[in-house]
């Protein structure tokens, strides 16, 4: 038995090893975060472009592990899809977003939205928990426009999941959408207006070449061009440079994100620069 299963695994390498026990243990720690909730959101403010007021507000989950430190989303949230965790990790982040807020409205007396990213794993399983999230909506009455649900193209091209009813009941519910990292899959306009989207998110590395790529320059502003036409707001991801912020704000963008602006900060940092009362 024992020389049977070192044949079996003769193959792998020590790299793939090493990366197979990461992935177990990474898997593990997981589970444990989503019992413990170890997570935290952080709030990185979108910009109104013509008043450079905050507008709205993205939540970015963040995985405070006792000897991990840190964890970034970028590190777990695919290992998350593939075991389904992600299921439990997003109605966390959805029933912590419409909890904080309600409790912004409570302080500051102002609703502001807060956009939540939603994995197309999480329409694949969704079952019920739609409704759930409505019963939630309406248990801390706020309106159907606390919450914005940030999706990627990938998923508007996946019929199996039933992603036009479940799009549509959003839309009926009253719930809005955005389309997240835009340019980067294979979805057209055209799904943007079957689907009743919202906001249309430039993706980053668009923003990012505005400044050395003539091709760049004329795929933003034809997207904004466009997604106006169907009357979707746009907004710029990763702006970083009073540059890039200028020449958006010239081609008609409506709103900004980016560490120009600010990056994405805890919770209290973030009352205290977008939610106080100004002191003069
Ligand atoms: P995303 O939804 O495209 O989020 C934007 C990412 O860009 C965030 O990275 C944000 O911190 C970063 N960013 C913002 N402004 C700038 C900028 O000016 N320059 C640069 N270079 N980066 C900027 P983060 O927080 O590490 O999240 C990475 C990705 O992880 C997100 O990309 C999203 O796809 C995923 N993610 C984050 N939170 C959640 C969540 O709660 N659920 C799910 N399913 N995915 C999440
Ligand atoms: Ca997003
Ligand atoms: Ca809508
Ligand atoms: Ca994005």
């Amino acid at each position: 038995a024992k020389e049977q299963g070192r044949n079996r695994f003769h193959y792998f390498t020590p790299s793939m090893q090493e990366f197979a026990r990461y992935r177990m243990a990474l898997i593990k720690d997981l589970r444990h975060a989503i019992s413990h909730k170890e997570f935290e959101l952080y709030y990185q403010p979108i910009i109104d472009m013509n008043s450079g007021d905050i507008y709205k507000v993205e939540a970015l989950i963040r995985w405070n592990h006792a000897s991990r430190g840190m964890v970034s989303p970028s590190e777990f949230i695919s290992v998350a899809e593939e075991t389904g965790l992600i299921n439990d990790i997003g109605n966390w982040v959805f029933e912590k977003a419409a909890h904080q807020s309600a409790e912004w409205r409570k302080q500051f007396g102002t609703e502001i939205q807060i956009s939540i990213n939603k994995s197309p794993v999480q329409f694949r399983d969704d079952g019920d928990t739609f409704s759930d999230w409505l019963t939630l909506l309406q248990h801390l009455e706020l309106s159907s426009n606390a919450i914005c649900v940030e999706i990627t193209e990938g998923l508007l091209l996946d019929a199996s999941m039933g992603v036009t009813e479940k799009l549509l009941a959003y839309r009926d519910a009253g719930i809005q959408v955005s389309l997240d990292d835009f340019g980067t899959g294979y979805s057209s306009l055209a799904y943007l207006k079957k689907f009743d989207i919202d906001y249309l998110k430039i993706d980053q590395s668009f923003t990012r070449n505005l400044e050395t790529d003539t091709d760049g320059v004329a795929l933003c502003e034809a997207i904004i061009v466009m997604a106006h036409k169907l009357g979707i707001k746009v907004i710029a991801e990763g702006v970083e440079t009073e540059f890039q912020r200028d020449f958006l704000a010239k081609a008609g963008c409506d709103y900004a994100q980016g560490y120009l602006f600010a990056r994405p900060l805890q919770q209290a940092e973030f009352e205290q620069a977008y939610l106080n009362p100004r002191s003069s």
